[in-house]
């Protein structure tokens, strides 16, 4: 079930976010630490005003609450509270026996027993989990992985405690997986929120409508993509969107990532069928790999793994998501010649993509030794970003793939002044903004331009093949 946490600080605001996200939802959580004095003694009628299953939640400051208030006033709200229709309350799990316990009870309202750690994920948690539900109530432990290490000990719950009812949620960056595959750690519930009440947390309609998190199942096949940072990625609306288009049983996640090996183990352990691979990890994952394509050995980077029998096989999809929008023009003579501006590890693919399709290349960059390198594994020539101009009107393609000119910084060109005779096709790999300032410039020199987002989409299309055997659906919005 999909809960929304309202941290309002009155009724009506709250009732306001229910009907806002009602079709998202399965239930929520009134946080009474948030509302006003004066609304804390209408928090009784709420359940019978919203009509959705309500948890009431009264969180200490220690607990990450927002008001400091002696326990016995605290108990005092919490008791008032239980007047009304509440399908569930939180006690914290050091809280004695009370007389909220004793009339939750007696009304039949079920007990979470929640457990709390903002600096990490005890060592104990499935001893603590355990105590939590022997009193036969719902046990709850929301916790912080400070690693992926971590990430996986959670979810490693369900195996412990198979059975029991039980809610695990990890707070923080490296939480944000748990929270869509709530269901694949056991846990009954996931927490979302429009403002973050809690570090991680995801709204309601994303939860709902990009990742179909309530519909994950035993079968559901994980995939996603690995990356530091990785939040910003585009691919798992890309992926998602696909898999429900062709009702295929998956989901695809942003997987924050700190050390590649125990996210190889994480995969192992969920059996996850492929996944994407991004900055800064392309590299490091080649160690894990028991076949790679002949791309993935001439780059040296790889950006998709996918499960074949007995082992992990690394493909760079780069290399033809890049080349796909231009090989026409190649085949047909128009692209002979090209300036690749930038030596990084995304300039590396496409300067093999390139010199594979009998493109004369010359690459640029600031700092000249890392073209060179590129340059002499290519048999292709190099010079300082700085010379640009020299290359004016002498090539057909130019390819921008630094990072100059990416959002927020999008008033930066990496060539500055460089004139454009109109005749050139310019390709800027940057998505974010789709039309770079480079790209504006060549426009007005009345330049054919290929946009980021295309080479996005079609590395995209290629590892969707590769995850799943089909292609990428068609008629579907990719959302790129
Ligand atoms: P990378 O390996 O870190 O390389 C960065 C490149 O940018 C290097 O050539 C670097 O030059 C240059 N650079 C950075 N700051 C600069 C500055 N202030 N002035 C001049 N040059 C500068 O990164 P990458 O993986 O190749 O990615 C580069 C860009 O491509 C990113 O914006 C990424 O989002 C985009 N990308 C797009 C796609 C797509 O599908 N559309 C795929 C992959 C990457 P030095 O060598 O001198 O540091």
């Amino acid at each position: 079930m999909i809960c929304l946490t309202l941290a309002e600080d009155s009724i009506e605001k709250a009732i306001l976010k229910v009907e806002e996200n009602r079709e998202y939802i399965d239930l929520c959580e009134l946080r009474m630490d948030a509302l006003s004095p004066d609304e804390m003694k209408k928090a009784y009628a709420f359940p019978s005003l919203v009509n959705i299953p309500v948890i009431l939640t009264f969180r200490r400051k220690i607990d990450g609450g927002r008001i400091e208030i002696s326990e016995r006033s605290r108990r005092l709200a919490l008791l008032d509270a239980l007047k009304g229709d509440f399908s569930y309350v939180d006690i914290e799990e050091d809280i004695k026996k009370s007389e909220v316990e004793d009339k939750a009870r007696e009304k039949g309202i079920k007990i979470i027993r929640s457990l709390h750690d903002f600096e990490k994920v005890p060592e104990d948690i499935f001893s603590r989990l355990y105590h939590l539900s022997e009193r036969g109530d719902i046990a709850k432990v929301a916790v912080t992985p400070k690693s992926f290490q971590d990430v996986l000990t959670l979810f490693r719950v369900e195996e412990e405690l198979r059975g029991r009812e039980k809610i695990v949620i990890a707070m923080g960056p490296f939480g944000v997986a748990t929270r869509i595959l709530y269901k694949k750690l056991g846990s009954f519930l996931t927490f979302c929120s429009d403002s973050e009440v809690a570090p991680g947390q995801l709204s309601a309609k994303t939860l709902k409508t990009e990742y179909m998190a309530d519909k994950v199942n035993e079968q559901t096949a994980i995939y996603g993509i690995i990356g530091n940072p990785v939040m910003h990625s585009a691919s798992p609306l890309m992926h998602n969107r696909g898999f429900h288009a062709i009702n295929f049983n998956a989901i695809y996640v942003p997987f924050l990532v700190d050390n590649v090996r125990s996210f190889f183990m994480f995969a192992e352990y969920v059996k996850m069928r492929g996944f994407s691979v991004t900055v800064p990890f392309k590299v490091d994952v080649l160690s894990y790999l028991g076949n790679i394509t002949r791309e993935v050995k001439q780059i040296g980077s790889c950006n998709t793994v996918v499960r074949v029998p007995g082992m992990w096989k690394g493909i760079n999809t780069d290399y033809y998501g890049f080349i796909k929008p231009i090989v026409k023009d190649i085949d047909d003579g128009r692209i002979k010649s090209a300036l690749v501006i930038g030596a990084g590890g995304a300039s590396h693919a496409i300067v093999w993509a390139l010199r594979n399709y009998g493109v004369k290349v010359t690459i640029l960059n600031r700092t000249l030794s890392r073209a060179e390198n590129i340059a002499k594994l290519n048999l292709c020539d190099y010079d300082s970003i700085e010379n640009a101009k020299k290359y004016e009107g002498s090539v057909d393609l130019i390819v921008q793939t630094t990072s100059v000119g990416l959002y927020p910084d999008e008033d930066k060109n990496p060539i500055e002044g460089f004139k454009f005779t109109g005749n050139e096709i310019v390709y800027d790999i940057i998505y974010k903004p789709k039309m770079t300032k480079l790209l504006k410039e060549a426009e007005k020199a009345g330049c054919h331009l290929h946009f980021g987002s295309e080479m996005l989409l079609e590395q995209g299309k290629l590892q969707f093949e590769a995850f799943t055997g089909y292609h990428y659906p068609h008629w579907v919005d990719s959302g790129l």
